[in-house]
């Protein structure tokens, strides 16, 4: 996809004018926002040296967003112009493609892009922001990737705007620089009068990093300077496990927080910033600390499949169980660490975790593997048709999130407490991610799941035991014993109602009907019950009311037959449920553990600091 560049200069007869000192020339950006309450922003590019025909795209993925999104169609008033100032005539082979071809090698392009969305993927403009994320708001020119780009952004006047980016800077603060494609889109970009807070980090090479957060927001000040040293608690112990900072090329990392009350809720991870909002700033700490670990894990340990980032298609890896899934374990497991969260509401969420894994039908289906192809369905995707992901698809973010609590307990009670998830990451860190790539924005040598296994042997020391663990559990359907795992950190899996009736965990409304997909695997959906059935009847009685049905239910055991009536979209049917055992669990940290339970737990939770 980007090699081919080269080629295309080469048979072209070009002004040598335009070339600076032998490099190829940028392709130059100017946006500006003439009338902001009007949601939009006025682009200018500049290409020169371009082939006989400009293949213009606007994108239609964005990294890091795994569903198609169509940013073409809030683009209009498109213009293209010549080197000469007279304008071109613009053909339109497919939705997402403008085509020029200019007679002097130069194309100048105008157009507006509308935006009103606050998210990690979208464009937001009013007047008190321009909130960007670039697929979204420029037009690129295909084969002309590897061409350095130059980006000039102009603030309405008369507002007290400042950029935040991880664009590399200039001596004009309103211009920035990228060395390629890959890299301008993988770097939101906020314009706004935010509040600027940062602090230093240091390497064991001796380097050191700026670590700023541009922070728009409505917040108090004091509400300002706790979410700033709750970041600073979150990056100084996420390092640790990797031990050492990824090289952030501009000198910089940037949380891009946004916390206002028309935005959407989000964060998503850039190499050197990442994109984080919602309408308050709150909670917003432990978003920040997963997007803040996709810096290595993602961002550089790289999966096959998203390298390099596709704007043209859906990009599909095999591996988000790991991307999305570690990431999301890690963002709990290091707020623990850093203090910011109770270790008891730590364990409660990977609780949450394996229990979904447990006892989501969705495994009956999927693989985590499987899980991870289904993202371009599901990641922001909007479907008109009904799907029944509910019962078949259970999230990377959930399901590889519970693989890594398990393999992380699995390690610790291998090697009594030496060996960890943490040694796992750190040894992809070494392998595929500190070894960098080309240029900034790319990645060298993404990784694949065999390549996961080979990496779980040599942690383990035991190539069998991660051959039967990625073969089990991330390739398979298997699931962890997640009982005797939590056991050793005095962690109790306790049934909630044994002895007690059960059906499936059916949502009805106060009608009774049924309101969601019935769970494969449970007596309901055995019984042939489904969504939009209304139940009418049991043993002979109305059920006017879940309560109603909740009382026929206490009274009778498990292995009893229940004779239910109700309405299907055909017409009245009667059924025969075979009511089994309740299998909900509690997990539960014992209030007394063991000094041995007490202390794999502080292991485990407690912070890795020195
Ligand atoms: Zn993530």
């Amino acid at each position: 996809m980007r090699i081919v560049i080269l080629a295309v200069v080469a048979v072209l007869s070009v002004p040598l004018t335009a070339q600076q000192g032998g490099e190829t020339a940028p392709v130059v950006y100017q946006v500006s926002f003439p009338a902001p309450e009007h949601r939009f922003a006025q682009v200018e590019a500049t290409f020169s040296e371009v082939p006989q025909t400009l293949e213009l795209r606007m994108s239609r993925s964005s990294p890091g967003r795994y569903a198609l999104h169509e940013f073409a169609k809030n683009v209009y008033d498109v213009h293209a112009f010549g080197g000469d100032g007279k304008e071109l005539e613009l053909a339109r082979p497919n939705p997402y493609q403008w085509n020029v071809s200019s007679p002097d090698g130069t194309v100048r392009l105008q157009y507006k892009v509308y935006g009103d969305h606050v998210d990690g993927t979208y464009l937001g403009i009013d007047t008190t922001h321009a909130h960007m994320n670039l697929p979204a708001t420029l037009m690129w020119a295909r084969h002309l990737d590897d061409r350095p780009v130059r980006v000039t952004f102009v603030p309405p006047a008369g507002l007290d705007w400042k950029v935040a980016t991880q664009l590399f800077p200039t001596d004009s603060p309103w211009t920035f620089t990228a060395p390629n494609l890959q890299y301008l889109f993988d770097s939101p970009t906020e314009l706004s009068a935010y509040t600027l807070k940062q602090f230093s980090v240091r390497n064991p090479d001796g380097k050191t990093y700026t670590i700023r957060a541009a922070i728009h927001s409505g917040a108090t000040a004091e509400e300002i300077d706790r979410y700033a040293d709750g970041l600073e608690k979150i990056v100084n112990e996420a390092v640790t496990v990797y031990g050492e900072f990824p090289k952030y090329e501009p000198g910089t990392y940037t949380f891009l927080a946004d916390y206002l009350p028309s935005n959407s809720g989000d964060g998503m991870e850039h190499r050197n910033s990442t994109v984080v909002t919602g309408r308050a700033l709150g909670n917003a700490l432990s978003t920040a600390s997963h997007e803040f670990f996709h810096c290595w894990n993602v961002e550089r340990i790289r999966p096959q499949g998203l390298e390099p980032f596709n704007f043209e298609e859906a990009n599909m890896t095999d591996s988000l169980w790991l991307a999305e899934g570690f990431t999301q374990y890690y963002g709990v497991l290091i707020m623990a660490r850093a203090g910011l969260l109770d270790p008891v509401q730590a364990i409660g969420q990977f609780g949450s975790l394996a229990r979904s894994v447990v006892f989501d039908s969705g495994r009956q289906f999927r693989s985590a593997v499987d899980m991870s192809r289904m993202a371009p369905f599901v990641d922001a995707a909007r479907a008109v048709d009904r799907t029944n992901f509910k019962t078949t698809f259970i999230s990377y973010y959930t399901y590889g999130g519970a693989i890594a609590l398990g393999l992380d307990l699995t390690l610790r009670e291998r090697s009594n407490g030496k060996v960890t998830l943490d040694d796992f990451m750190r040894a992809m860190w070494r392998t595929y991610g500190a070894p960098g790539g080309p240029a900034p924005g790319l990645v060298a040598h993404p990784y694949s799941v065999a390549d996961v296994r080979d990496r779980l042997a040599d942690v383990s020391g035991d190539r069998g035991f991660a051959t039967d663990f990625v073969n089990r559990y991330i390739v398979g359907r298997e699931a962890l014993d997640y009982a005797r795992l939590f056991a050793r950190a005095g962690i109790d899996w306790r049934q909630r109602d044994r002895g007690h009736a059960w059906l499936g965990d059916l949502r009805v409304d106060a009608q009774m009907k049924i309101v969601d997909l019935v769970d494969p695997g449970t007596p309901a959906y055995d019984a042939g019950l489904e969504q939009d059935d209304v139940i009418t009847a049991a043993n002979g009685k109305d059920v006017a009311s879940p309560q109603a049905l909740q009382a026929i239910l206490r009274a009778a055991k498990p292995g009893d037959h229940i004779q239910i009536a109700f309405t299907r979209r055909d017409g009245p049917r009667t059924a025969t449920i075979v009511l089994k055992e309740d299998p909900t669990v509690d997990v539960v940290p014992l209030e007394s553990p063991s000094a041995d339970q007490k202390a794999f737990r502080d292991g485990w939770l407690g912070s890795q600091r020195h």
